[in-house]
């Protein structure tokens, strides 16, 4: 599983920076992002996508679910 967040759509309202605090911080834009972007995806196309260890998965899925803007974008 990979996560970004929508920028245009983050409220910077910080639940999942709360909920899946290992993912998810708010950026220097006030907004939030991925933690730790894969470098090839953000050379690519300027994107922060991250790759979902295991063990977060639970919690982003949570997250996701809890943003109130639908910001956080889960793919396969
Ligand atoms: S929960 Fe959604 S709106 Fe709130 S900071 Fe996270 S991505 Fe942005």
């Amino acid at each position: 599983m990979k996560a970004r967040v929508k920028k245009d759509t983050c409220i910077g309202c910080g639940a999942c920076t709360v909920i899946a605090d290992k993912v998810f911080q708010i950026g220097e834009d006030g907004l939030a992002e991925v933690i730790n972007p894969d470098e090839k995806e953000l050379e690519k196309n300027g994107e922060k996508i991250q790759e979902i260890t295991k063990d977060n998965q639970e919690n982003v899925v949570d997250a996701s679910e809890s943003c109130p803007t639908g910001a956080i974008e889960l793919t396969e």
